[in-house]
């Protein structure tokens, strides 16, 4: 890990730090690095106690509902919200912290039926509740997508472009930018494509860190 990936400057790293131990994270928030992302609650509250404190811990991956109250007191930003009873309990815990949680909806943009994420009209819905008022302590920043696990790069790419279309069209129709000012695509293998096609923070792990073991 001796590169920190050289990005266009609108583009935000997001080190996937996930299976990496605490050293390792350290170096590289050593060398200026404050933006780490986990997939896993105990294992993101267990590295969130040990590192400095003003890493700013991004969670991404499905997250279980019970979960929430683990983290809510100092998540910086919840990239996988994929289903209504999900964002609502992030507004209750939310409450009970006394603070807004950021949060992205993860849209299911892969062809693949394994990935967690709301399709089209799933999400259309959550946007309505949500500027109708129905969560008020959370702010809504944008979008996460990951696309097909493919060689396939037109592919890859057309995935991503239908989730920029997308949040393009929810600017339009709701007038208003800061809840879509994020899009979260790309990971290691394809980060590039989803900066071509519009991303603005990348999720990178294993191009940083090396293979997790
Ligand atoms: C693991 C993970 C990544 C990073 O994957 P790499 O291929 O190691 O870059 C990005 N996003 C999510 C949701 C992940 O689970």
């Amino acid at each position: 890990m001796d590169i920190i990936l050289a990005l266009p400057d609108h583009v935000k790293l997001i080190a996937v730090s996930k299976m990496q131990d605490e050293n390792t994270i350290l170096r590289l928030y050593n060398r200026g690095q404050l933006d780490f992302a986990e997939n896993r609650v105990q294992e993101l509250i267990r590295k969130k106690e040990q590192l400095p404190q003003d890493i700013r811990w991004h969670l991404i991956g499905h997250l279980q509902k019970n979960k929430v109250k683990f983290i809510s007191h100092f998540i910086h930003l919840i990239h996988s919200v994929d289903s209504p009873e999900l964002l609502e309990t992030i507004d209750k815990e939310a409450a009970r912290a006394e603070r807004t949680i950021n949060v992205l909806f993860q849209i299911k943009i892969a062809q693949e039926e394994s990935k967690y994420g709301l399709n089209w009209k799933q999400a259309n819905d959550l946007l309505k509740d949500y500027f109708e008022g129905c969560f008020p302590h959370v702010q809504l920043k944008g979008f996460m997508g990951m696309a097909s696990f493919t060689e396939d790069m037109d592919q890859v790419r057309g995935e991503f472009r239908s989730l920029k279309n997308y949040r393009d069209s929810c600017i339009d129709h709701f007038g208003q930018i800061e809840a879509f000012e994020i899009l979260s695509m790309g990971m290691s293998g394809d980060y590039k494509i989803a900066i071509q096609e519009g991303a603005n923070y990348v999720r990178i792990g294993s191009l940083i860190f090396g293979e997790r073991s």
